[in-house]
């Protein structure tokens, strides 16, 4: 991993690459201004791109659900270099995992790669704002390369097939200086 190798220096200052937060399908705006305004306060280039239909090809009839890797590979085909999409979408999104077929998650990102979605579907609706953000976060994590995390409390925690983001409180510290060394103010 590239991340890894890098110093934490200034020279890598500026260096963040741009994320466009991309609504897919019927999304409410507050939930989008909120995760945009979250988002700036520790990446430089965040941009809100006005919502587009959640497209058909990732949708998966047996479960009646949409395919959360179909989406990520959708945005990477559209994401030019320096640019990683989010897809933040209402609907419920699944894909291949723990060896089952069609397995419902809240986000989806690659390892390191262009783009990531998150879905708001399976949080708890009182706390739904602030869930978002985690999982969000998380899957943008994936992006910038870092991989699943043991601290309980870390953004990098794996759910598991749960959802853990009430303990989560933050990045840990080793998850940060990966994550400062790609630019990010944490
Ligand atoms: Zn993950
Ligand atoms: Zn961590």
């Amino acid at each position: 991993m590239v991340a890894a190798a890098k110093t934490r220096d200034n020279s890598t200052a500026g260096n963040t690459k741009t994320i466009l937060l991309l609504p897919l399908g019927d999304f409410p705006k507050s939930d989008a201004s909120l995760l945009l305004q979250r988002l700036r306060a520790v990446c430089d280039n965040v941009r809100l791109l006005p919502a587009e239909p959640i497209p058909r090809s990732a949708w998966y009839n047996p479960r009646k659900r949409y395919r959360a890797d179909s989406l990520i590979q959708w945005m990477a085909r559209r994401a030019g270099s320096g640019q990683v999409y989010i897809g933040i979408t209402a609907q419920d999104i699944s894909t291949t995992k723990n060896g089952h077929a069609d397995w419902g998650v809240m986000g989806l990102g690659f390892q390191p790669g262009k783009a990531c979605v998150a879905s708001f579907h399976r949080l708890h609706a009182r706390n739904r704002q602030d869930e978002f953000f985690k999982v969000a976060i998380h899957e943008l994590g994936h992006t910038a390369g870092l991989p699943h995390c043991p601290e309980r409390t870390c953004f990098m925690r794996n759910a598991e097939g749960g959802n853990p983001t009430g303990e989560e409180k933050e990045f840990c510290k080793n998850c940060r200086e990966k994550l400062v060394a790609e630019g990010w103010r944490l």
